[in-house]
């Protein structure tokens, strides 16, 4: 099996067993790695309807073809379990170092079932394989977890640790790795906390079997020369996902206040610039990647200085726009604070946003929340956090994400708990963005960007690189209205390709943000794998795994359909404020015209849901007769 380490390891940690068993050529044929195996085991060996954190909720880490082998950004493991965020299919993924050191050791695929009786973390050196006690190690810090760790273990340990938060088992608990990546969404580190794991640890010294070495030489050579050509090379890599400030902010789409607004007048003290001009020691990448976009920094603030990987795009959004944070050093701190509990900073930011509001509204009192909390001020967002993260008082509320506090809070506080499934938001005010906002609403995890990213296309109406937009521009003055229809074609699209890239094992930022060619994975593929695939056959896979994770909901989530792929009523029902895109929304109506128009080209019914004939063309029969008898039963 070329391309694979070929050993699926398993751990049942409520029985101590370790087994190891051959990757399953059927599952690689089909679904051939990394998120797509994540989907099928996901749909196979969970037992329906469990609960996130029920013992019986599996763990699953899973490598794709081209991890590990040195290539450009062939860094990505994906993560994937029920989600504790959201009760539906998820999966987050990661670069670093271990998805790599992990296909060294031997293994394609961990699947962890049950739960540890005591803290433990797992110890992974090449066969040598234990469940460790985690003692000491319980309650600290994912960053000080792992730094000491790699203190007793060594250094050429990778290793990936959860916080505080995923112990109190808080439902936006990340996976924490390489003292500042994360799989930080649909709260994956939580479920690693449910199973008593606070670590694993992995070593590998084999190596990984390829078809034709010389050409993968070859072909991995000319991709890095294609990249280092590219005009974008130089320009996007200086700043990284931080880069997309300014113009995020110009056209209108850079969230504010718990998105009351969508346009900040302190951008510049927030952006890509300002940290590199005043936090960043050093840039930092993942394993083999020729762009590293991690900016290694050090911030001080008034609640304390550190050291941070970051902040990223999404961080600076939710923490600088969201929260408005008014600097830049602020936003690092509470990045670094998140890093350290454990935290989804996406997540985190939203609860603190939407708990801000409340309290400003008067939905929420100083007497609930034990102080003042406020827009702008990094005590109140530091207070919560730490709260949050310890599942104090009424901060085990909070600790549910905005979705489930809300609808226990009441009072309206669900149209402005911004989040799609119980996911919350990520970075794009999209009241003028249909595609972006149809993107969100039928993303399969929730609302996350990074199933598709359309925002480009519906600014400027074309579809191109995130680097060719940053320099072309935008006015900052008046957007006309985005017409909604036609939108789900450009999302399902991006659906379709996005998927490519998680399967595959790498990152896809190279292609996503410098226009690196796809020609160059079919040609890496065949010299890694043997196998001839099209990028067109990557997109069938891709398509499977849409309806395969929308099929898991179905299964999954009692009463699953439509409504849950609408936006909260702030998206729809309320003009934008301020900014270059006052006065705009997209009404209830468009809403559902968008999601017409998706379902329809997905083939699945009126009510989101595939149909049978769909799933036959794709060669999903017995899902379609599982399907079948849960919507049935529903009826
Ligand atoms: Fe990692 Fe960034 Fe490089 Fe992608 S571009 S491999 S996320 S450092």
């Amino acid at each position: 099996m070329y391309g694979y380490a070929g050993t699926l390891l398993r751990i049942d940690l409520s029985k101590g067993e370790i087994s190891k068993e051959p990757l399953p050529q059927d599952k690689v044929d089909e679904y051939i790695g990394g998120r797509g195996l994540v989907a099928k085991f996901l749909w196979d060996e969970l037992p329906p309807e469990t609960e996130p954190f029920n013992e019986r909720n599996i763990f699953i880490a899973a490598t794709g073809p081209l991890t590990g082998i040195l290539l450009p950004g062939s860094s990505k493991t994906h993560f994937g379990s029920k989600s504790a965020a959201t009760g539906g299919y998820a999966d987050s993924n990661m670069g670093g170092y271990f998805g790599p050191e992990l296909k060294y050791a031997g293994y394609d695929v961990l699947i962890l079932t049950g739960k540890a009786s005591e803290p433990s973390y797992l110890f992974i050196d090449d066969a040598n394989i234990e469940i460790r006690s985690a003692a000491q190690y319980w309650g600290k810090g994912a960053i000080t977890t792992e730094k000491e760790l790699k203190e007793e273990l060594g250094k050429d340990f990778q290793i990936i640790t959860v916080g505080p938060a995923a112990e109190k088992l808080v439902r936006f608990a990340c996976i924490c790795h390489d003292f500042g990546r994360q799989a930080g969404r649909t709260g994956i580190g939580a479920v690693l906390g449910s199973k008593n794991i606070k670590a694993i640890a992995v070593r590998g010294t084999g190596a990984i079997p390829v078809f034709d070495i010389e050409q993968a030489y070859k072909k991995g050579r000319d991709a890095y020369r294609a990249i280092y050509d590219k005009p974008g090379f130089t320009g996007w890599t200086p700043e990284g996902t931080a880069g997309l400030t300014d113009w995020i902010n110009k056209v209108g789409a850079f969230p504010t206040r718990n998105f009351q607004t969508s346009y900040a007048d302190h951008y510049k003290e927030i952006n890509g610039k300002a940290i590199n001009d005043r936090l960043k020691i050093i840039d930092k990448g993942c394993f083999c990647c020729p762009t590293p976009c991690g900016k290694y920094s050090h911030t001080e603030t008034a609640q304390g200085s550190a050291f941070v990987e970051g902040p990223e795009y999404e961080t600076i959004a939710l923490f600088g726009g969201s929260c408005m944070l008014s600097t830049i050093e602020d936003i690092a701190y509470a990045n670094y604070l998140c890093d350290e509990l454990g935290l989804d900073t996406v997540s985190a930011a939203s609860v603190a946003a939407w708990t801000i509001e409340c309290f400003e509204r008067g939905i929420l009192n100083r007497e609930q929340i034990g102080r003042e909390v406020h827009f702008g001020d990094l005590q109140s967002i530091v207070y919560l956090l730490e709260k949050i993260s310890k599942r104090e008082g009424f901060f085990d509320l909070l600790a549910e994400g905005v979705k489930r506090a809300s609808d226990k809070v009441g009072q309206d506080s669900a149209t402005f708990a911004i989040q799609v499934k119980g996911l919350e938001w990520t970075g794009y005010e999209c009241r003028n963005a249909p595609g972006m906002m149809l993107a969100y609403m039928t993303a399969d995890i929730g609302a996350h960007h990074n199933r598709a990213w359309v925002l480009g296309a519906d600014v400027t109406g074309s579809s191109t690189s995130v680097h060719d937009l940053i320099s072309a521009g935008a006015s900052g003055e008046t957007m006309p209205k985005v017409e909604v229809s036609g939108k789900a074609a450009i999302v399902i699209d991006s659906q379709t390709t996005r998927p490519i890239f998680d399967i595959l094992g790498v990152c896809r930022l190279q292609y996503m943000e410098i226009g690196f060619e796809v020609e160059h994975y079919e040609k890496i593929f065949y010299a890694v794998t043997g196998k001839k695939k099209s990028w067109e056959d990557f997109r069938r896979v891709s398509e499977k795994i849409w309806h395969l994770t929308r099929c898991f909901s179905v299964r999954e989530i009692k009463g699953f359909g439509r409504h849950f792929d609408y936006p909260p009523a702030r998206l729809s029902d309320e003009p934008i404020k301020s900014g270059p895109n006052k006065g705009h929304r997209i009404t209830r109506e468009e809403l559902d015209l968008m999601l017409d128009e998706y379902y329809k080209a997905r083939g699945w019914d009126k009510n989101g849901v595939p149909m049978r004939k769909t799933l036959e063309d794709m060669d999903m029969k017995e899902i379609a007769e599982s399907i079948e008898v849960k919507s049935n039963h529903q009826e």
